[in-house]
């Protein structure tokens, strides 16, 4: 590692510290994604367009694709449902849209990392405001371990030891969870064994860091499948110092699931409804949208059959579905497709 040169003649890198850090605050994002580029972490601003259809969660990632209109040819349709897509497989989950402007940024847009690459001196002072000053989101595990192990920088050390506030938001594969639940199963690869093993250890490496005040822990996995039956225990266990400890705000945010009115201690989880819409590609590379209800579900129904049990009742009685085996996404689809065939209500008992 060669050391930044000292660039006498700019005016900005002769200031004192404080003011340079100062001046890069007026231009520089306080709101900032990491990501591995090159095998060196690069950084980006995040938008903050996080919000998720309250109605229908995915919906929303239809932001900005141009409607179809009577005549538009197949082809249109199929590259607007390759976009919307992407974006419902979108490893940044609730960020799809900080990741379209990375690519966008990569194919040739300026980038706030532009600022980084001007010299030496300037890349040391940008990591060392970011770490300070931002508040920074990691959406793969291939950064963070990256930041924790306070690797992937050029000319200068590990800037991440001062970081204040972190936001994990992670999207991976369903058996990287399995594995985290210590799960032995064949199917489970090499690379998400990996992964499990590198988020097991993150524990240490996040309590470590001795200026961290607020972290907020986002995740999901990429499959239609439920997050139900997941070990939610074990995969949250790197977490629990964090937990206890007073000086840092520790957010947890889970999906919906049939059993998460059962507290896991020292957590306070926020629960979310996961995304409906999923996408199939066939061999010819044709794309199909598919609608995948999670619980909860029965909300829907009640809301069908003008009822107002409320969502309180309505979920404890979906809850006991849940755990007495039936698929109740299942059930539902039968009773819609009895109500279709106009045989509803004498035969919707199938929820029972
Ligand atoms: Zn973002």
């Amino acid at each position: 590692m060669s050391l930044p040169n000292p660039q006498p003649q700019s005016p900005l890198l002769t200031t004192p510290y404080d003011i340079r850090l100062s001046i890069l605050s007026l231009i520089l994002p306080t709101n900032i994604h990491l990501h591995q580029h090159s095998k060196h972490l690069s950084f980006s601003v995040c938008t903050g367009h996080t919000s998720a259809d309250t109605s229908s969660p995915g919906k929303e990632r239809l932001w900005g694709l141009t409607y179809l209109h009577p005549g538009d040819s197949d082809a249109d349709l199929q590259a607007r449902m390759r976009r919307y897509g992407r974006r419902l497989q979108s490893t940044w989950g609730p960020h799809w849209r900080c990741e379209e402007d990375v690519v966008r940024r990569r194919e040739g847009e300026w980038g706030w990392d532009g600022v980084a690459g001007t010299c030496k001196s300037l890349y040391a002072d940008v990591w060392d405001y970011i770490a300070h000053a931002g508040n920074l989101h990691v959406t793969d595990m291939t950064t963070l371990r990256l930041v924790l192990d306070g690797k992937g920088f050029l000319h200068v050390g590990n800037a991440f030891q001062h970081v204040k506030s972190l936001d994990i938001t992670l999207v991976l594969p369903k058996n990287v969870f399995v594995a985290m639940g210590g799960e032995e199963n064949t199917l489970i690869s090499e690379a998400e064994q990996d992964q499990a093993a590198t988020w097991m250890r993150s524990g240490p490496a996040l309590a470590s860091l001795k200026q961290l005040r607020k972290l907020n822990v986002w995740l999901d996995h990429n499959s239609r499948d439920y997050w139900w039956h997941l070990d939610e225990s074990a995969i949250l266990s790197p977490l629990v110092s964090l937990a206890n400890n007073p000086s840092i705000e520790l957010t947890v945010q889970l999906p919906n699931q049939a059993n998460d009115d059962t507290p896991i201690s020292p957590f306070a989880i926020e629960r979310r409804a996961r995304q409906e819409n999923w996408v199939d590609i066939d061999d010819n590379g044709r794309t199909t949208m598919v609608h995948k209800l999670q619980f909860p579900i029965m909300r829907e129904l009640e809301e069908f059959l003008a009822e107002d049990t409320g969502e309180v009742v309505s979920d404890a009685q979906e809850r006991l579905l849940w755990r007495r085996g039936v698929d109740v996404e299942e059930a539902w689809r039968a009773v819609q497709r009895e109500l279709n065939d106009g045989s509803y209500p004498q035969n919707a008992g199938g929820l029972g």
